[in-house]
């Protein structure tokens, strides 16, 4: 018979549209069998006990990326992680940090969405359509490979020191650097040089201090940290460019 453990879940609650209420634990005790993820445990909280309790979910298998959250100081996906790996009884789930709590651990993706559109997360082609599929050999998928797993779920967002600095700090965060990157190293994509001007301020790539805290903070094992050093060689090697082909014209 497979024993079931007691654990305390500690989940900090707040309701934006009750702005006069301070952030505060609510605590539940719940036995937990060995294999059981926090997002099940959440789910069962909602449905058997707190019904007011909100959270985000979907697919349960750590593809849409709707269910990260801090547990007990780590951010990662509620649905991936499992209760009994801790080496504690007791659970402390917090809301992503950098950005606005809507209520308990949902929070406002706005700004992430925003600079997500910015960055034209697609293919862009000018050529004609091809009566086929546009072929990519093995070692052109390599190149984006680590960067398609992104699932878009702002663990890096919440674990970044820069955007830790408050809603001024105006940075477009690690995973628009991620798309751009997976779409500018794409054989199939053709935007222009002029493309990456969207992120070439100190808003964007050159505002990142190479903390890394957001390789860390991946649930995918994507280093969003890559991208950005790579988005700045490709614009640095631009503007070269531009200055080598003025002086030749100029000559
Ligand atoms: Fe999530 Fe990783 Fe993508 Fe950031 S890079 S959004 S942490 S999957």
């Amino acid at each position: 018979m497979i024993k079931a453990s007691a654990y305390t879940f500690k989940i900090l609650r707040y309701d934006a549209m009750k702005p006069e209420s301070s952030p505060c634990f609510s605590t539940y005790k719940i036995r937990v069998i060995p294999g059981l993820t926090v997002l099940s445990v959440l789910i069962r909280i909602r449905d058997e006990i707190d019904g007011t309790l909100s959270f985000r979910s979907s697919c349960r298998s750590a593809v849409c990326g709707s269910c990260a959250m801090v547990i007990n100081g780590k951010l990662d996906l509620a649905c991936r992680t499992q209760v009994a790996a801790f080496d504690t009884d007791t659970i402390i789930l917090e809301p992503l940090p950098n950005f606005e709590v809507i209520r308990d651990l949902v929070v406002d993706m706005t700004p992430f969405w925003t600079m997500y559109e910015k960055v034209q997360p697609y293919l862009i082609r000018h050529s004609p359509v091809p009566e086929k599929e546009l072929p990519q050999s093995e070692a052109e998928r390599l190149r984006i490979d680590q960067y398609v797993n992104c699932i878009l779920c702002a663990c890096c967002y919440g674990a970044c020191p820069v955007l830790a600095r408050g809603p001024d700090s105006d940075y477009m965060g690690p995973a628009a650097a991620v798309k751009l990157e997976r779409f500018v190293l794409d054989s199939r994509d053709e935007r222009p040089a002029g493309a990456l001007d969207v992120v070439n301020d100190e808003k964007g790539v050159w505002a990142c201090d190479t903390m890394f805290h957001c390789i860390d903070a991946c649930p995918k094992d994507v280093r969003p940290t890559d991208a950005i050093v790579g988005l700045r060689k490709a614009m640095v090697k631009n503007r070269f460019q531009k200055m080598l082909g003025k002086a030749k014209n100029e000559a």
